[in-house]
């Protein structure tokens, strides 16, 4: 099928890699032109606007660092609102900006599909994301053939698109939450003597053996936060993005004040380029530990 894929970063390029790779004519674009040369060596066609990716494609996927970027790309000059038939937007973005998309293409006679991914870069790569998708049923239909090609499963969240950015957001604090648990924890075995390895081999071979714990485990063991596969302050946006979600529901999340605060420290003390795990170093400084 005709895709547009607008956003080549480390997921969309491995994402629009994958769309490819599966037989799709894709027409990407990136704000940095020169992100799109290896996907045109594989066949893609480089459009010189969002608006001439999304011209002619069944759908346009978006995936942006954040709510700035999806509306630049969506809104402003040379922007897709026009031109999209189905813009399915995949970045990890505000619920406001999901129902502002929703109902801007709803003018303008296209339709929105939130579809947010989990999995790091290299689950993109592998074509193993999961996909968290909500919008209208044909829409939904007309994706599926994208969404096998850069995904390992997908979960159908309903009609309404900002459902599934609300999914998704619930998830990245979680995956929050549980970093701040494993590396307070390490801290303390480490402390105690104990090394990290083996606290990990115990708990995600007796009570934690989920695929959060095994990956971020390991990364905290080894201190693996350089080059990062989700840059920290991506991470301090989405739990900013989480924050608001939550004022306006009325939820009160004490646990999220504590894992943004240690994200600051984090980006404070290691600069912007540090994977969000990094916020075991704050943690291990914390208990006077190198
Ligand atoms: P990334 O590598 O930093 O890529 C960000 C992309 O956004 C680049 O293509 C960048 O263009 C573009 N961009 C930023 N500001 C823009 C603007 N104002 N106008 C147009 N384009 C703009 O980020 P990523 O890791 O691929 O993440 C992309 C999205 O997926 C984010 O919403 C993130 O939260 C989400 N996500 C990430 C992961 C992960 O582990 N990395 C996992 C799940 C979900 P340039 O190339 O020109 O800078």
């Amino acid at each position: 099928m005709k895709i547009g894929f607008v956003g080549l970063g480390q997921m969309g390029s491995a994402m629009a890699r994958n769309l490819i790779a599966a037989g799709h004519e894709v027409t990407v674009w990136n704000r940095s032109g020169a992100k799109a040369a290896p996907l045109v060596g594989l066949g893609a066609t480089q459009a010189a606007t969002p608006a001439q990716a999304a011209g002619g494609a069944e759908i346009v996927a978006t995936m942006l660092a954040d709510d700035k970027a999806v509306e630049d790309v969506v809104f402003g000059a040379g922007g897709l609102l026009a031109e999209a038939k189905c813009h399915v937007s995949m970045s990890t973005i505000s619920i406001a900006l999901a129902e502002r998309l929703t109902a801007a293409h709803a003018e303008s006679g296209g339709s929105l599909v939130s579809a947010p991914v989990f999995g790091r870069p290299a689950a993109a790569e592998a074509a193993k994301l999961f996909i968290a998708a909500a919008g209208p049923s044909e829409a939904l239909a007309a994706c599926a053939p994208a969404f096998e090609a850069v995904g390992q499963r997908v979960f159908t969240i309903g009609e309404t698109p900002s459902a599934a950015n609300l999914v998704k957001l619930s998830g990245n604090f979680m995956i929050m939450a549980a970093i701040e648990a494993m590396a307070e924890a390490m801290t303390l075995a480490e402390k105690g003597g104990v090394a990290r390895e083996t606290l990990l081999e115990v708990l995600t071979g007796t009570l934690f053996g989920s695929p959060v714990y095994q990956i971020y485990g390991d990364i905290l063991a080894a201190d693996r936060f350089r080059p990062a596969g989700f840059a920290a302050p991506l991470g301090l946006k989405d739990m900013r993005l989480v924050g608001a979600a939550a004022e306006a529901a009325r939820v009160p999340m004490p646990l999220l004040g504590v894992v943004r605060d240690h994200l600051l420290a984090a980006i404070a003390q290691e600069g912007d380029e540090i994977d969000w795990s990094a916020i075991a170093l704050p943690i291990r400084r914390g208990a006077g530990l190198g």
